[in-house]
């Protein structure tokens, strides 16, 4: 708090200075050094907001506070928030002002020109009647004030007058919330003493967010407007009996209408304000026991402030160690920028195309690490080849039902038409009719097959190529192009082939002694059958089914692994192509979005090693 006030009102001692000194300055210089980087724009730093309803007298409060004089009116006079950074310095003749906004910084060289100053800013960021979220920052350095960092809010309005927006209330209310959300904010709370504290939106928003008030000040104005017999409701308030807050509550008066139009200075306002509790028998007690008066508030707020930095500088630590990781590791994600130099353009180029073709062979040779939804390419091509294989296999089993019902069918069949052939032997022709019905069966399952294949393949060179080509448009589009054109032709090609295949299994063939063998093998196991002639039909049927299946599992995942082999290998020849195509300049054109992003993420990696710097320096000194 500031020394004009504690001498005037003796209620600070040297030692306290030399507390001043040592704990007060350093902290509140350190959070302010840390606002300077921006570094808000990362994590919340400690702050006091200050909140309440149109007309409360946040301003006055404030203007007390700071000794300068700050737009006042009526209607809605604060629309951005306002950080007033007070800073008291030794040298009594000194005054400072420095207004920033955006990246714009305006020295200010008297009190006088504060009012002006932030209303010109205030329309730049918000126009005649809107509210804006971006901040001006009023630093004041001078003897007169105590170290102090506030926020400023727009007060709370009913409703929208003239041409502001309809949901002025709620756009308001929303600014407000965004403060006073942060943990790390206290929210000083401005309420006129002479209404019921219970009805004001200000300490609904606050006790809302914070139930208990273990950061939420409460601040009443205006005792001098109270009705006569209503003051011990306002002592009880203020000894936090009506509301409690964890900080409790002070109470303050400021210039009324009068006094500005008397002309009164803030000063001589503050000596009229301590006379007023004095002479109140009801308030006396409440200035006794320092609950009173600007300047006891002043050294209230500073105490608060500083223990707030101090509770919260680990845990700013941690945070700022935790986003630097983070910017860190997505800045290694985006990559470097694109090179200047025209021949080192070409070898980036060639590099990316080489990178994209190495991840491509990778898949090819089944060393893929490119995890397309946790797994290998070929892992995945692999676990369809398997289904396929099952499939066969059940479809081939000897003793399904289906297939005994259809062997009594046939040889029910066979008795009714009987010519001259022998009991059990299989003519040629109701065999064939048999091997082909099973043949049939399988083409469509040996289509989806394929599909599911190209599916998978098709997902995963995708994913390659967003993975190598996302930040240009320009060569992600070239490289794109070809994906799905060449593949539909190489599966294309692969369908044909299995057709034809199928089509090749219409004929009855097997090399002699691979039949006998497998004839044995099928003979050994058991048949469920009671009919002798069903028992050599099965047999039969089975060994060279047996045969089919094992030539397709094998013919058709063979198919398709070459022409995914061949489409990979085309995709990798038109990326030589496209290279030769065209110009490095237009493929490596990087995406506007890409080349902010980086930017972006560099600022903030700056910002946020700087503040580590800063923070480890203080903690070092506090050892
Ligand atoms: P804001 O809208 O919350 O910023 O409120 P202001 O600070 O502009 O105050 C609204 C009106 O209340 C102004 O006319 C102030 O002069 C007046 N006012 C503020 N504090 C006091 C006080 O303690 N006593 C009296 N009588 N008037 C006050
Ligand atoms: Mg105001």
């Amino acid at each position: 708090m500031s020394s004009q006030h504690s001498s005037k009102h003796g209620n600070m001692c040297c030692g306290l200075d030399q507390h001043y000194e040592d704990k007060v300055r350093p902290r509140i210089d350190l959070v302010d050094s840390l606002r300077a980087l921006g570094i808000e724009k990362d994590l919340n730093l400690p702050a006091i907001a200050v909140i309440g309803d149109q007309s409360s007298g946040k301003s006055s409060v404030l203007e007390a506070l700071s000794g300068v004089a700050l737009p006042r009116g009526t209607g809605i006079v604060t629309r951005c928030p306002l950080v007033l950074k007070l800073k008291k310095v030794r040298d009594e003749d000194t005054w400072l002002g420095l207004l920033s906004f955006n990246d714009q910084h305006m020295e200010l060289e008297s009190p006088a020109e504060v009012e002006n100053a932030v209303l010109d800013a205030q329309m730049k960021l918000a126009g005649q009647e809107g509210i804006s979220h971006e901040m001006i920052t009023l630093e004041i350095q001078s003897n007169d004030v105590p170290d102090l960092t506030l926020i400023d809010l727009p007060g709370i309005a009913r409703v929208a007058t003239g041409n502001q927006p309809k949901d002025i209330e709620k756009q308001i209310k929303d600014l407000i919330e965004k403060f006073i959300q942060k943990q790390e904010t206290i929210s000083l709370v401005v309420v006129p003493a002479n209404i019921d504290i219970a009805t004001t939106d200000a300490i609904q928003m606050a006790t809302n967010v914070d139930p208990d008030g273990f950061r939420t000040l409460g601040v009443l104005t205006k005792p001098d407007l109270v009705d006569k017999g209503m003051e011990e409701t306002v002592v009880k308030t203020v000894n936090n009996l009506v509301i409690p807050l964890k900080k409790g509550y002070m109470i303050v008066k400021c210039r009324g209408q009068q006094d500005i139009n008397d002309k009164l200075s803030l000063a001589e306002a503050l000596d009229k304000e301590r006379m007023f509790f004095n002479a109140s028998a009801h308030f006396r007690p409440l200035l006794e026991d320092g609950k009173a008066t600007i300047p006891h508030l002043a050294e209230k707020l500073t105490n608060e402030l500083v223990l707030n930095i101090t509770n919260s500088l680990p845990q700013l630590q941690e945070e700022l160690k935790m986003k630097l990781a983070k910017t860190t590791q997505d800045l290694k994600q985006l990559g470097d920028g694109v090179p200047l130099d025209k021949h080192e353009k070409n070898n980036f180029l060639i590099m990316k195309i080489h990178q994209y073709n190495d991840a491509l062979e990778k898949v090819k040779r089944a060393e893929d690490d490119q995890k397309v939804s946790g797994k290998k390419v070929y892992t995945k091509i692999k676990k369809e080849c398997d289904t396929w294989k099952m499939l066969l296999d059940k479809k081939t089993a000897k003793t399904s039902p289906v297939r005994l019902q259809q062997m009594t069918e046939v040889v029910d069949n066979m008795r009714a038409h009987r010519g001259k052939e022998l009991p059990g032997v299989v003519d040629k022709t109701t065999f064939e009719s048999l091997v082909w019905e099973h043949i049939d069966e399988l083409e469509e399952p040996a289509l989806k097959f394929l599909k599911d294949v190209r599916d998978i393949v098709l997902s995963s060179v995708n994913t390659i190529v967003d993975q190598h080509f996302e930040r240009f448009p320009r060569l992600l589009r070239e490289a794109e192009y070809p994906t799905e054109d060449f593949l539909e032709e190489e599966f294309q090609k692969a369908e044909e082939k299995v057709q034809s295949q199928f089509r090749m299994e219409k004929i009855i063939y097997c090399q002699d002694s691979l039949y006998i063998r497998q004839q044995g093998v099928v003979q050994q196991q058991p048949i469920v059958a009671q009919i002798s002639d069903v028992q050599n039909i099965a047999w039969n049927l089975n060994a060279y089914l047996t045969i089919t299946s094992d030539r397709l599992a094998n013919q058709v995942p063979l198919i398709v692994l070459y022409h995914v082999d061949q489409y990979i290998s085309r995709l990798q020849n038109e990326m030589y192509a496209i290279n030769r195509r065209f110009d490095a300049d237009d493929l490596l054109k990087e995406d506007a979005k890409v080349a902010r992003k980086r930017k972006e993420l560099k600022e903030r990696s700056e910002r946020l090693k700087n503040a580590g710097k800063l923070l480890s320096k203080f903690m070092r000194s506090e050892v």
